[in-house]
């Protein structure tokens, strides 16, 4: 019997090493493809404005956070600049509503996860791409796992529905954002939700989140936190970069 308990214990232990990438992973069903019309963005007056097209005032670099952020801007825009490392924001938040642009250059290449991939990382919980992250990708005719396309809390929640515009048309992101609260023992109380619209069109409707974001095996809340920084990624794929404008956010 104990022999038996040893045997099932190291079997377990060798399914937990064994995991991969790929069985987090899902294909099917494909959300469907919807085309979307112009969209309203202008921030509202109790807005505070995270990016105004001028300067990344608001903004510090992940990998030393004494230094401003690295990203260029150009004409009312700020691009990622490949190898800064990711940015964000000086301001901790917990519960909000946030806009945010962004553009998948036009003359961009790659396929899969490796084109035009970037995120917005809801709570940045850490550094690196610790957080909760909502996937930016160019899936405008590009397939990949639809739990890691464009709209997607990165495979957890599959997008509603295919909103992307075209590679060098702007897209919006309007997200509402309630933390998660623990306990004082460090356990979950009550799991992160998020509402998503993808250019005007629902594709997170009020999800409940096991946890952040996690590349390899099941996500689950391992560590308490409280207010967080938003967080853009810097992707390490060879793609070329993508750009963001119009960033404002509503605290809750
Ligand atoms: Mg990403």
């Amino acid at each position: 019997m104990k022999k038996l308990l040893l045997l099932a214990m190291s079997l377990m232990a060798l399914q937990t090493w064994a995991q991969k990438p790929e069985d987090t992973e899902v294909y099917q069903p494909v959300p469907p493809k919807v085309s979307t019309g112009k969209v309203f963005s202008d921030a509202p007056s109790d807005a505070l404005i995270l990016f105004d097209g001028k300067n990344l005032d608001q903004w510090v670099s992940v990998k030393d956070k004494s230094k401003p952020a690295q990203w260029t801007i150009d004409n009312g825009a700020f691009t990622v600049k490949k190898g800064t490392g990711n940015i964000e924001t000086k301001k901790a938040f917990l519960n909000y509503q946030l806009h945010l642009e962004w553009k998948i250059p036009a003359n961009i290449t790659g396929k899969g996860q490796a084109r035009g991939n970037s995120g917005l990382f809801l709570a940045s919980t850490g550094g690196g791409d610790d957080g909760y992250e909502l996937q930016i990708l160019d899936n405008y005719n590009n397939d990949t796992y639809v739990n890691g396309q464009a709209g997607s809390i990165y495979k957890q929640f599959v997008p509603l529905a295919n909103a992307n515009k075209k590679p060098g048309e702007w897209q919006t992101y309007d997200v509402i954002w309630t933390a998660p609260t623990f306990n004082t023992d460090g356990s979950i109380k009550t799991p992160a939700r998020v509402t998503v619209l993808f250019n005007g069109v629902l594709v997170q409707n009020n999800a409940v989140l096991t946890g952040p974001t996690q590349y390899i095996g099941a996500p689950s809340y391992k560590k308490a936190h409280g207010a967080c920084p938003i967080k853009l990624q810097d992707h390490g794929d060879p793609s070329e970069p993508i750009s963001f404008r119009n960033i404002w956010i509503r605290e809750l």
